[in-house]
């Protein structure tokens, strides 16, 4: 697959275009590499959002 994703830098919203179809923002293009600038700390984020969650007494 050579399908190159996309991410809007204004909303968010994924995309294969070269401009978000939802809002008209420039796109980046989205690595599946382990560290992505934008999102470097996206993943720390929701482990501790998981974590805060556990800690409520969610399991
Ligand atoms: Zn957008």
């Amino acid at each position: 697959m050579k399908m190159k994703m996309k991410r809007c830098k204004s909303c968010g919203e994924y995309t294969l275009k070269n401009e978000c179809p939802y809002c008209g923002g420039e796109v980046g293009v989205v690595y599946p590499a382990k560290y992505s600038p934008e999102d470097k700390y996206g993943k720390y984020r929701r482990m501790l959002k998981k974590q805060l969650l556990e800690n409520k007494g969610m399991i």
